[in-house]
């Protein structure tokens, strides 16, 4: 950030100096104002398409076939975007902003009691284990106090609860009364526990989960038989190199930036092109029309790394910018997961109607422009859950006004969204979740075209009116301190798509 913005001024500073060249920028170019349905049309399910299949196909080209966080995948699609980004000449001045940190590459569970396998996850940032036959001890209550584990649970895999407290506090008990590992089963009918230890942590017992059913069924049999358990994990944890990208429009009022953002990562199960293939392009192309247009606010769009490991690319690049720069941020939308095969058309909750969590002065604005944008469509549309649990997160809990599409991820389809948008109740919103299958073939053209017509929507109007009618940034000192708490709670929130389970 700091490079980039000395460098454009030191750029206007010698453009000013040259006689009569200064005045004449930038009111007086001659492409036209951003147009709301030029700018719509402009954005076609083919030119999304092709993009999706770029994404994929570098995905397939490496020996991971994914786009995990700091994998050549991943490379490969940092390159794609920067290249279509340098390819619109001088319209965006790009950045890339190295991050570094650790992550998880890869997690295999292996988990059986008597002999019978159980479906299980890898807790992630969990150590390695190789156990073989050791007694399985059941932990009462929630395995949240030390006086939770018993002299029994040393040198025993030791079944706990989830809830009330973290994992990572659960396996660090354990481990203290000598726990060889840690099972967590589920506290709701969600499938097994995904859950994280959130980052590399020492001290704590390795990690696995399994489902609620599977727990029970345990704890049942662990009154009338001796049960032995054999749990094999396996995780790789690597400290990778990586980038956000971020480009600044050339043209529009820099005190007065509209942002648009989506992560550039997918999960290691496969090429994530839902998840978030379709919010990267959908930004993507309506950049790539945008450079068309003068814009009277700037426009910046990012594209964030390690989302999937726990939004750690926005959070970076939200720590380095100054309350001031922060300031400037009139609005920052969220494009995560937009094209769902079972979807529903959803808007973030940001006038708390739906979900009672109320966001900073201008998202409630942010959500009636989107539900307006359906309805003028004649579609259906619904809230969804302002919580901060994808890139929004940082920008959110720094006070600026957010706003988002969500065509929904592992939320369990009702009878009344079939209703409203069709597909099929009883499962999942995208069955390929963080799965090999979320590839091109996953994608609900439909939705997808919606929605990205709906972020060129969102550009058109807000950078092309200068935020005409919008609520102005309120000053941090006027943030109520209820804020400043749901802020709190609102930074710990877990990623919405990665390991969505901290407690
Ligand atoms: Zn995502």
């Amino acid at each position: 950030m700091q490079t980039t913005r000395s460098l454009s001024l030191r750029l206007g500073a010698a453009l000013l100096a040259l006689p009569g060249l200064g005045a004449a920028l930038p009111s007086n170019c001659s492409i036209p104002i951003v147009r709301d349905q030029e700018l719509q049309d402009a954005v076609t399910i083919e030119a999304l398409y092709a993009h999706a299949e770029a994404l994929q196909s570098r995905a397939y080209s490496t020996p991971g076939r994914n786009r995990v966080t700091g994998s050549e995948g991943h490379n490969l699609t940092i390159e794609y975007i920067t290249s279509q980004l340098a390819a619109l000449g001088d319209y965006y001045s790009v950045e890339v902003q190295p991050w570094t940190g650790a992550t998880q590459q890869f997690g295999e569970i292996a988990f059986s009691v008597n002999g019978v396998e159980y479906e299980a996850a890898d807790v992630e940032f969990s150590p390695n284990a190789t156990i073989s036959e050791a007694p399985l001890s059941i932990v009462p209550n929630v395995g949240c106090e030390a006086a939770d584990f018993t002299a029994e649970v040393a040198d025993t895999v030791a079944l706990i609860h989830r809830g009330s407290c973290t994992f990572a506090q659960k396996a660090t008990l354990a481990r203290a009364a000598g726990a060889l590992a840690v099972i967590f089963w589920n506290n709701e009918p969600a499938g097994v526990v995904q859950g994280t230890y959130g980052g590399v942590a020492e001290g704590v017992a390795a990690g696995g989960g399994i489902s609620q059913a599977d727990g029970e069924a345990l704890v049942a049999l662990s009154s009338n038989t001796t049960l032995t358990a054999s749990l094999t994990i396996t995780t790789v944890i690597e400290t990778v190199f990586s980038a956000n990208v971020i480009a600044t429009s050339k043209y529009g009022d820099p005190d007065n930036i509209l942002f648009l953002g989506a992560h550039s990562d997918s999960v290691s199960a496969g090429p994530g092109i839902n998840d978030d293939g379709s919010g990267t392009i959908g930004i993507l192309e309506t950049a790539i029309q945008l450079s068309k247009y003068r814009t009277r606010s700037k426009v910046k769009f990012g594209w964030w790394t390690a989302e999937e490991a726990g939004l750690l690319g926005s959070e970076y690049y939200v720590s380095t910018l100054t309350e001031e720069e922060l300031l400037k941020i009139r609005l920052y939308l969220n494009f995560d997961m937009i094209a769902s095969p079972n979807f529903i058309l959803g808007h973030y909750d940001g006038d708390g109607s739906e979900f009672g969590e109320v966001g900073p002065a201008g998202s409630a604005e942010t959500e009636h422009l989107f539900e307006e944008y359906y309805e003028s469509l004649g579609l259906n549309h619904t809230a969804t859950e302002f919580n901060g649990r994808s890139d929004y997160g940082p920008f959110l809990a720094s006070g600026v006004p957010c706003g988002g599409l969500d065509a929904g991820a592992d939320e369990v389809k009702t009878p009344e969204w079939v209703e409203m948008f069709g597909g099929t109740a009883g499962i999942i919103l995208d069955p390929n979740y963080h799965q090999a299958g979320d590839n091109v073939d996953n994608l609900n053209p439909f939705c997808l075209e919606v929605m990205s017509k709906g972020i060129a929507h969102a550009v058109a109007t807000y950078a092309g009116s200068a935020f005409a009618g919008y609520p102005p940034r309120e000053s941090p000192e006027k943030r109520s301190v209820e804020q400043k708490l749901q802020k709190k709670t609102t930074l710990r929130q877990p990623p919405h798509n990665a390991f969505p389970v901290p407690i």
